[in-house]
């Protein structure tokens, strides 16, 4: 289906600020002027979404915060969820997208978690036709970022043909 990015992602952060009340990490939006048209499922773009997210929440120092950026890109909608927790090291980034892939086994049995939260949201992305990729440093935070393709031209707002 349609949705504009900016508006679902609203509906999104809300939910998640509802959810958090008890933890001192706030969210940030840092959103072009929408509408950003893009065709996804909603249910399967709300699974990879609430996972990247969690696990921002989960990688969060209390007083964190997490940003969440969407904009028009290079012709593409670029989605991006940046948290200030402890990073992921340079070694390991390439391998978070593995499925039970977890950087530190101990911790991450204490924080829960098997290991697959990223590989489905690889593959329901790859889906999209979009990509996914980290940048992170160590120490400082992590950003996952999404793109997607724009909904392809036909009811709505272009110009010319
Ligand atoms: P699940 O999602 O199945 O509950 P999980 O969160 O451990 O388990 P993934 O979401 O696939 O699994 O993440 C894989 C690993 O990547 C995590 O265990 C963690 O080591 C690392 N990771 C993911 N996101 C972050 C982040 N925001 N900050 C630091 N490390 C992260
Ligand atoms: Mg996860």
């Amino acid at each position: 289906e349609r949705h504009d990015l900016i508006h679902w992602l609203h509906h999104l952060v809300d939910r998640f600020e509802m959810l958090v009340k008890d933890r001192d990490v706030s969210f940030v939006r840092r959103f072009s002027q929408g509408p950003i048209q893009v065709d996804m499922d909603s249910d399967k773009m709300t699974q990879v979404l609430d996972n990247i997210i969690s696990n921002a929440l989960k990688f969060s120092p209390e007083g964190g915060t997490i940003t969440v950026g969407a904009e028009l890109k290079e012709n593409e909608a670029l989605i991006d969820i940046q948290d200030e927790g402890q990073g992921i090291p340079i070694k390991d980034q390439h391998k978070i997208f593995d499925r039970f892939y977890r950087v530190d086994k101990a911790r991450a049995r204490s924080l829960g978690g098997t290991g697959l939260g990223l590989a489905i949201a690889k593959e329901m992305i790859d889906a999209h036709q979009g990509s996914v990729w980290v940048s992170s440093e160590p120490g400082q935070g992590t950003s996952i970022k999404i793109s997607l393709p724009l909904a392809s031209s036909g009811e709505g707002c272009e110009s010319n043909g």
